[in-house]
């Protein structure tokens, strides 16, 4: 074969090479944004938890305050009722004291009721912190194989890229602009050879005479049919 053409398709064989480790680097995205959202699902119910648990918080401290409140009126309608001595005042005042009685009872059940979501909602929290602890952990190894490999891919290509390069400087200037030309536009396979007398890709004959000038010159062509390079095997 002519040198032009062993060096043609050695330079094509480096592209696949760095395409494919490419591509190979490429894939280990959707396993990191895999593990990213199961992550992100755990720290979104984690968040949900700790508001929820804030919230109740403060219902409680107001709960417990409505009840304070309740409770000190109840003591200042106990003192009246102690001072009075008229018996129409003192029914007015007795059922003033057991409305507040009732309404400090009322808060203070209130106030039990709250107290148990919150230790729910605490619970709830540290069930969630657990959980996103465990999948941080389970995630370490995979991520770190993930880290490992991409360390790997990068290391082959770019003595892939160096060994390209060393490839493109073979190929004559005029050549490698129409091959790269050809590559960016076809993505995938671009130098063939003729076989049987056509082209290896699309099939389509060529002129007898077109072939024994490529085979007797090393030259390479376009077809122009499918628009890839050709060169005629020995
Ligand atoms: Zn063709």
């Amino acid at each position: 074969m002519h040198p032009d053409v062993i060096a043609l398709v050695a330079l094509e064989g480096e592209d696949s090479a760095v395409e494919s480790l490419e591509s190979r680097l490429r894939a280990l995205e959707p396993r990191l944004q895999e593990l990213e959202r199961s992550r992100e699902v755990a720290a979104t119910a984690l968040e949900r938890a700790k508001h929820t648990l804030t919230a109740e918080e403060e219902k409680l401290r107001e709960a417990r305050a409505r009840a304070a409140q309740h409770r000190t009126l109840q003591d200042r309608n106990q003192r009246q009722l102690d001072g009075i001595t008229n018996i129409r005042e003192a029914n007015a005042a007795s059922a003033q004291l057991e409305s507040a009685r009732r309404m400090a009872s009322d808060a203070d059940a209130e106030s039990a009721r709250i107290a148990a979501r919150v230790d729910e909602a605490r619970a709830r929290m540290q069930q969630a912190e657990l959980a996103i602890a465990e999948i941080e952990g389970s995630q370490e190894t995979e991520r770190s194989a993930i880290a490992a490999e991409r360390r790997e891919i990068e290391e082959e290509l770019r003595h892939a890229r160096m060994k390209r390069e060393g490839s493109a400087k073979r190929v004559t200037g005029s050549l490698l602009a129409k091959y790269d030309k050809v590559r960016r536009r076809r993505r995938g396979q671009s130098v063939f050879p003729l076989r049987g007398g056509a082209c290896a890709s699309c099939d389509t004959a060529l002129p007898l005479q077109r072939r024994h000038e490529m085979a007797r010159t090393g030259a390479i062509e376009m077809c122009e049919a499918c628009g890839v390079l050709l060169y005629a095997a020995d």
